[in-house]
C-alpha cells in the first residue's frame, strides 16, 4: 500500500494488522474498521484484559488473536504498532523486509484528523502541562481535547470527532518518544518541547537516538507552524537554532521568552503583570516552568492573558504528581508516585522548604542513586526509607551519608515514616523507580499510598 502522500491514502478494503491489544491498538482497530479496512489485531500476551478487549472487538466484527503472533499478521497492506513495540523487534523487522509499511498509532490517527493539533513532549512534565493546556483550551470558541500518552488514545478522539464533528476542536496531544518512532506525515501545528533528560535509554540505546526520536515531532513542521521550546535546555536550544517553523523559546532563567519572572511574579509579553507566584497552587520551580510553557503556547494560539491566568490560578495539579494527600499530626503527606526517575525526585525534593522523610524504591530503571546524595543534603532530607526490589541497592549507594532504613513493602514504609516524623515534616513518596515489582502501575502505587496514609490513624 502506498502511503507516501497523505492525501491519497485510502484504507477501504485493505488488510491492516495491528500489533498490541492495549488501549491505543484497540482504538486504532476501531478507527481502521470505521474507515472500511479489514482489521486483524494481535498480541503475544494472553492476559485477561487482552481477552476482554478482543471479545469487545470481535463483537464489532474485528478479528484478532491473543497469546501468539501468527503469520496472519504479515498478510497485510499496512501494519500499525503500539508504542510498546520496539522498532528492533522481529515483527517490525520482518514486516519492513517483506515490504509492509509500518506506522505508529499517532501517525495512523493523524491521517483522519481534521482539526488543529498541539503536540507536547519532553522527558518530564508532559502530563501536567497537557492538563493545564486542556483547562485553558476550553473557551466559547475552542474545545480542547487532551489525548495521546495521557491514556486517551488519539485514535479514539479522532473517531469520536469523525462521527460527531466539532468545528471548535483542538487536539492537545501528549507524545512520548516511543510514539514518535514511526512517524511519516504527522504534523502538529504547534509543538511544545519541555525538556530532554536521559530516560528510557534502556529502550533507545543512546541519548542521541532518544533526542532524535523526540525531535521527530517537529520534523514535518513548516513556516506556517510554531515550535515552543525550553531555552534552559541545551539540547533543545541547539536543535531549534535553524528550524523552518516559527520558534519561540520559554525560560524561567533567560529574559528572552514571552513571559519573564522575578521572585514574586510572572510578567506577560508586554511586561504587564500576569500572575503572582503566590497565586499558583502547584508546588515547585518545575511547575512554574510547565506554567510558562503552557502560557506561551496558549498566548501564541490567541487565547487572552486574563483567561490563561485565571485558569492557572485555579489549577490544583494532577493526581500522583506531588499530590497533597493529608496533614496528620502536623506532618504533610505527599504522593509523587509518578516520579519514576531521578530527575523527578530531584525536582520533588526542591519543591519543599520543610524537613523531608523521603520514600524511595520499587524496581530500578537503571538509575545510580548515588547521584541523588547531594540533593538530599541541600534539601533537608532527614531520613530516607527504601522499599521494594531496589531497597538494598539504594540504601547501599547512600552509605552512611544519609540516615536510611530498608523496608520490604510500601505499606510498612508508610508506617515507619509516620513513626519517625515530627510536626512540620513532609513525608514524600517520590520513589525514583518503576512500580512493577509490587504494583501494576504507578497509579496503583499512588492510590495504595493514599489509602495507607488515610488509614494511619487506625495504626497503633
Ligand atoms: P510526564 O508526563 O512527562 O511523565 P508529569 O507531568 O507526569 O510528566 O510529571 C512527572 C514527574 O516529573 C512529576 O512528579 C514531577 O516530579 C516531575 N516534573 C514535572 N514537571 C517537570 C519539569 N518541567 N521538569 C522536571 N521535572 C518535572
Amino acid at each position: 500500500m502506498d502511503i507516501s502522500n497523505k492525501n491519497y491514502i485510502n484504507i477501504a478494503g485493505k488488510n491492516i494488522s495491528i500489533i498490541g491489544l492495549g488501549r491505543s491498538g484497540v482504538s486504532a482497530a476501531k478507527l481502521a474498521h470505521h474507515h472500511g479496512a479489514n482489521v486483524f489485531i494481535s498480541d503475544a500476551n494472553d492476559s485477561e484484559l487482552n481477552r476482554h478487549f478482543l471479545n469487545e472487538l470481535n463483537r464489532l466484527n474485528i478479528a484478532g488473536e491473543s497469546g501468539t503472533h501468527s503469520d496472519r499478521i504479515f498478510d497485510a497492506d499496512l501494519m500499525i504498532i503500539s508504542p510498546g513495540v520496539p522498532k528492533e523487534s522481529s515483527i517490525v523487522k520482518k514486516a519492513i523486509e517483506v515490504g509492509i509499511p509500518v506506522v505508529g498509532e499517532i501517525e495512523f490517527a493523524y491521517w483522519f484528523s481534521q482539526y488543529p493539533i498541539i503536540g507536547v513532549t519532553g522527558s518530564n512534565g508532559k502530563t501536567t502541562t497537557v492538563n493545564i493546556l486542556g483547562k485553558i483550551f476550553q473557551t466559547d470558541t475552542i474545545h480542547g481535547s487532551i489525548c495521546g500518552n495521557v491514556g486517551i488514545p488519539f485514535s479514539q478522539e479522532v473517531l469520536a470527532d469523525t462521527i460527531n464533528p466539532d468545528a471548535k476542536r483542538v487536539y492537545i496531544l501528549e507524545i512520548s518518544s516511543f510514539q514518535m518512532e514511526f512517524i511519516l506525515h504527522f504534523h502538529p501545528n504547534f509543538s511544545l518541547f519541555l525538556n530532554i533528560t536521559p530516560d528510557h535509554l534502556d529502550r533507545h540505546g543512546s541519548l542521541k537516538n532518544y533526542i532524535d526520536c523526540k525531535l521527530n515531532m517537529a520534523k514535518n513542521q513548516t513556516d506556517q507552524d510554531t515550535v515552543i521550546f525550553n531555552q534552559n535546555d541545551f539540547e533543545l536550544q541547539q536543535a531549534f537554532q535553524n528550524h523552518k517553523a516559527k520558534t519561540i523559546p520559554f525560560s524561567t532563567i533567560h529574559q528572552s521568552g514571552l513571559f519573564r519572572m522575578n521572585e514574586t511574579k510572572i510578567y506577560g509579553p508586554n511586561h504587564e503583570s500576569f500572575i503572582g507566584l503566590d497565586q499558583i497552587k502547584i508546588p515547585g520551580q518545575h511547575n512554574i516552568e510547565n506554567i510558562i510553557a503552557a502560557s506561551t503556547l496558549s498566548f501564541e494560539f490567541g487565547i487572552s492573558l486574563s483567561h490563561i491566568s485565571k485558569v492557572i490560578s485555579n489549577f490544583s495539579g494532577v493526581e500522583h504528581r506531588l499530590e497533597y494527600v493529608a496533614e496528620i499530626e502536623g506532618v504533610t503527606y505527599i504522593n509523587d508516585s509518578k516520579a519514576t526517575n531521578l530527575e523527578s525526585v530531584i525536582v520533588a525534593l526542591s519543591s519543599f522548604n520543610q524537613p523531608i522523610i523521603l520514600i524511595l524504591g520499587g524496581r530500578n530503571k537503571g538509575a545510580d542513586f548515588h547521584n541523588l546524595l547531594p540533593h538530599t543534603q541541600v534539601n533537608q532530607v532527614k531520613q530516607v526509607i527504601t522499599y521494594g526490589e531496589a531497597r538494598h541497592e539504594i540504601t547501599e549507594s547512600f552509605g552512611d551519608a544519609v540516615r536510611s532504613e530498608s523496608i520490604l513493602d510500601l505499606r510498612d514504609a508508610v508506617v515507619t515514616a509516620k513513626n519517625l516524623a515530627s510536626p512540620g515534616d513532609v513525608i514524600l513518596l517520590s520513589p525514583g523507580c518503576a512500580s512493577f515489582d509490587q504494583f501494576d502501575h504507578f497509579e496503583e502505587r499512588g492510590n495504595m499510598f493514599k489509602k495507607w496514609v488515610n488509614e494511619l490513624d487506625l495504626v497503633i
